[in-house]
């Protein structure tokens, strides 16, 4: 008899966004004229740069032809790529990463989900709640995270609470954990970490040889001076972490799929025996043997970014959202809400009024306002009393969606 992996069925059932997608159709279904405003999903709405248009139309023309054509590229990207991360996104800032110790991929959400394959299902597992949903639920997936309890968390995951009443600043645990993942410029709150801030975490995973997961998929959308970019600004993180990027939010390239991640050459593991292993050595086993690459056609246009055409037009696509993102800010906070985020990163998340639940503020805004916001709860148990708005959106649906809250 086929026996399956129980893991997967203890996972609630309704996904945060299928929940929200039931009750707009329902609305829609009883108010087929209500022209809604979708503020909820983080997906970019604005076209690719034309300099990664270009790249890809050069890049497709090369495989039409046979003196060009490219099959199987290699697993952990090519070297072009690479080779421009590490000028652009590296050494700019004065970092040394070396190519191999980048991992081009199809982007942050398969890397930040596979990576737990590296890691023993014994390790202890901290994640900052609210979170980026697919942490908690790879890490169920695998069986790391226990069993659900009724508070809808996993008896063996550490949750860091980041709220209003400690400014959204993780507390390191009392507990000793191994696995830490935290989110900076974070999903879904929009809070960042000072540089002061984020040392406090390397150093506690230096000292209790934990390994920092570190996703910085909204890395473009900082503007202010001390937040770090990523998180080997900090002395003595390339020993304790790994870093996730994306092209998704800082290019739009949500539907064309590319990203990465620095796996440290100084990054090791312990077999249970104590012996000492590298992690860039596991994480290239386990890309080399479950993927096959991102297709050649979309590492040029990766690569495109970075041009200095391609530079331009990412900032403006960048300075598109913000901007919206500050039309978000000041028009709730006008209308009396407390509201955080939205200066470093494209998300707003603003506190219910009331002390209503998360859930009936965001009835409320689709029954009366037509507008779709993503309530915080479905982000975790902290995120309960806050919703969360995107900065994604068309500048004019952004407006009329705040001039419709503001009356
Ligand atoms: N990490 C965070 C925090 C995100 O919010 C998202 C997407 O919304 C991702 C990763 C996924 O990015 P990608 O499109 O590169 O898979």
């Amino acid at each position: 008899m086929l026996t399956i992996n129980e893991n997967f069925i203890k996972i609630p059932e309704t996904y945060l966004f299928s929940e929200i997608a039931r009750r707009v159709n329902q609305h829609k279904a009883e108010n087929p004229d209500a022209e809604i405003i979708r503020m909820g999903i983080g997906d970019v709405t604005l076209p690719l740069p034309e300099a990664s248009i270009e790249a890809i139309i050069s890049a497709a023309n090369e495989q039409g032809k046979s003196e060009t054509f490219r099959g199987y590229g290699p697993e952990q990207g090519y070297d072009f790529l690479r080779n421009t991360i590490v000028e652009n996104d590296y050494k700019s800032r004065g970092i040394d990463i070396k190519p191999d110790e980048i991992y081009v991929s199809d982007g942050a959400k398969s890397d930040t989900g596979n990576i737990g394959d590296i890691f023993d299902i014994s390790n202890k597992v901290a994640i900052t709640d609210p979170s980026y949903p697919v942490y908690i639920d790879t890490n169920a997936m695998a069986g790391r995270a226990g069993e659900p309890n009724s508070n809808n968390q996993w008896n063996n995951i550490v949750y860091i609470p980041c709220n209003e009443e400690n400014s959204f600043i993780p507390q390191l645990p009392t507990e000793k954990v191994d696995i830490i993942y935290l989110c900076y410029p974070n999903n879904p709150t929009g809070t960042t970490l000072t540089k002061d801030q984020l040392a406090v975490w390397v150093k506690y995973a230096t000292e209790n040889q934990a390994v920092i997961l570190f996703d910085a998929a909204y890395e473009a959308y900082i503007s202010e001076e001390n937040v770090p970019h990523s998180i080997y600004e900090i002395e003595g993180a390339k020993e304790v972490a790994i870093e996730f990027r994306s092209f998704s939010k800082t290019a739009g390239f949500t539907g064309t799929r590319c990203g990465y991640t620095i796996v440290p050459k100084t990054l090791f593991g312990f077999t249970k025996d104590g012996e000492k292993i590298s992690l860039n050595k596991l994480w290239l086993r386990r890309q080399t043997t479950k993927f096959n690459g991102t297709p050649y056609i979309i590492q040029r246009a990766a690569e495109a970014t970075y041009s200095t055409k391609g530079k331009e037009q990412v900032k403006s696509l960048v300075e598109y959202y913000m901007q919206n993102a500050k039309i978000i800010r000041t028009s709730l906070e006008k209308i009396g809400l407390k509201v955080f985020g939205g200066v470093n990163a494209p998300y707003i998340w603003a506190k219910t009024p009331n002390g209503e639940t998360s859930w009936e503020y965001f009835d409320y805004l689709l029954k009366e306002k037509n507008i779709v916001c993503t309530p915080g709860a479905g982000f975790g148990t902290s995120g309960e009393g806050y919703v969360r708005f995107s900065a994604f959106g068309n500048r004019e649906k952004t407006i009329e969606a705040m001039a419709r809250i503001s009356k």
